[in-house]
């Protein structure tokens, strides 16, 4: 059968990949991944994320900084934003947010260059790629407050549960599950996935990290998609093929990605 699905969120740029990068995205199509956004964390990495969309039209990128990196913004932080947001590869801002579990920036400077991009979201009318770890109700807060109704985006390998969905689809959101959704530990998350709407949920790898069971310990790639889309399927009970065809859609439809030939 000919299958093909979204890796909504991918780092293909990092130097886990610097030796075989090529191989990778051509084993990533001939598993049938039709389309990959690879997510922004810093703006050093930018320059080769748009040059691997400009050899790759099937390749898009976001733009933006990472919580861990936080305490990096500066004066011309938004306007690199604003500037690189005109190349035609680049479909969202983020990946940003808040990461009060590793806190690798204060969580002040966090809170206040997420602010940041969620008003560049607005301004722009970008979707945002959103990245939270133990700050839920901060991140909620922050998005009811700035965006005013005016915004839509993806929690990225989502790791909440049921209890979060009511909050994320008054935001009118989307969620995305990563390899974790296979962890055997992860039974909320697990919980979570049937009570999405079939227009509500993406899937990604954010490889190199999160390989999914069957391959966990090894460096992730946008083929191992499949493991955690055939999970989903098994959670949702439906289909493997309904859940690359929804997935694909909902991430088409939040991107803005063209429509495959
Ligand atoms: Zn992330
Ligand atoms: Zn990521």
């Amino acid at each position: 059968m000919n299958r093909s699905i979204i890796d909504s969120h991918a780092h293909l740029g990092w130097d886990s990949f610097k030796e075989d990068q090529a191989e990778v995205i051509k084993r990533a199509q001939e598993s049938g991944v039709c389309q990959i956004v690879q997510a922004g964390v810093d703006f050093a990495g930018t320059e080769s994320m748009l040059k691997l969309a400009e050899s790759h039209d099937w390749i898009f990128n976001g733009v933006g900084l990472h919580p861990h990196e936080a305490k990096h913004w500066s004066a011309n932080s938004a306007d690199f934003i604003r500037q690189t947001c005109k190349h035609p590869s680049i479909v969202a801002i983020g990946e940003c947010g808040l990461d009060f579990y590793y806190e690798h920036s204060d969580k002040e400077s966090q809170i206040q260059v997420f602010i940041e991009q969620v008003r560049l979201a607005v301004e722009l009318n970008m979707p945002l790629i959103i990245h939270t770890r133990d700050a839920w109700s901060e991140t909620f807060e922050i998005l009811r407050k700035e965006g005013g109704g005016r915004l839509k985006g993806v929690f990225h390998c989502f790791t909440g549960g049921p209890e979060h969905l009511e909050e994320i689809s008054d935001l009118d959101f989307y969620v995305s599950f990563s390899g974790i959704l296979t962890f055997k530990n992860a039974q909320n998350i697990q919980a979570a996935a049937p009570l999405i709407k079939p227009e509500r949920y993406l899937v990604e790898t954010d490889c190199p990290y999160l390989a999914p069971e069957g391959k966990r310990g090894k460096r992730n790639e946008p083929s191992f998609i499949w493991f955690t889309a055939k999970k989903l399927a098994e959670l949702r009970g439906c289909s493997l093929e309904l859940v690359a065809s929804e997935s694909s859609n909902n991430a088409r439809r939040l991107f803005s990605l063209p429509q495959l030939q």
